[in-house]
């Protein structure tokens, strides 16, 4: 191997600022993002981290039509639905995803912090941060740059995201910030994507059991994430991963 090829593989690149990347992809279609963001970053470094929820199959799509040996990143957090890990196999074989990596908490850690499962309850936060940010901040060491689902329809702290972010030391790139609704459901038809088995039950948005329930007719899509709580994100998205 060259000197030039063993430098492509073991260094990650110099990254422009995500500013001047968001003025050049703000109004670029989703395959044209990944695109961008394959050839930038190159795909030794750039993870896109699914959670295999309700949407999660329109991303996943448009990336494996782009490159389907981009590594995807799912947390494992011990505490999804059974049908989310079958959901996650199922697109994974449908799609031809070559690189999936599901992560898990450390067992150490949930022996010290949740030994008896009940951290959720006690302190959400605390849980994400074990279960989730922790197990994430670890996935994305070898990588320079990750790709995420979130939409600005979804509200909230999304109303407003840039296609491309600077998180800590990392690019972060979210091809889906100016998609509609109505064009992820597009996506589902044109692909023949299956939905998440959940969402024939109501489940609007799906991530961890004790943290998920059904939403009612007319409530946003995710207020059946932590119910009754003030959470409405789990931190992955608002805490620096390096
Ligand atoms: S969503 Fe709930 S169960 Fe899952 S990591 Fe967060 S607090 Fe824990």
């Amino acid at each position: 191997m060259s000197v030039i090829a063993q430098q492509e593989v073991s260094v990650a690149p110099a990254l422009p600022p995500a500013a001047t990347l968001d003025d050049v992809l703000r109004h670029a279609s989703p395959a044209e993002v990944i695109s961008a963001a394959l050839k930038i970053v190159g795909r030794e470094h750039l993870a896109l981290v699914s959670s295999f929820g309700t949407e999660s199959a329109a991303l996943l799509k448009v990336m494996a039509d782009v490159d389907p040996a981009i590594p995807v990143v799912f947390l494992d957090t011990g505490w999804l639905f059974q049908e989310t890990l079958d959901y996650r196999d199922a697109l994974t074989r449908q799609l031809g995803l070559t690189d999936v990596r599901s992560i898990k908490p450390l067992e150490e850690t949930l022996s010290r912090e949740d030994p008896d499962k009940e951290l959720w309850f006690s302190d959400p936060d605390a849980c994400c941060r074990i279960r989730k940010v922790e197990p994430l901040a670890r996935a994305l060491k070898p990588f320079a740059a990750w790709i995420n689902g979130r939409k600005r329809f979804q509200g909230g702290v999304r109303s407003d995201i840039s296609v491309v972010e600077q998180d800590g030391s990392r690019l972060k790139f979210n091809p889906f910030a100016n998609v509609s609704r109505e064009e992820i459901e597009a996506i589902y038809t044109s692909a023949n994507l299956p939905p998440h088995p959940l969402v024939a039950s109501g489940f609007l948005s799906v991530g961890c059991m004790p943290c998920t329930s059904r939403s009612e007719a007319g409530e946003d899509e995710r207020a059946g994430r932590w119910r009754g709580r003030s959470k409405t994100e789990c931190g992955i998205h608002t805490t620096p991963t390096s």
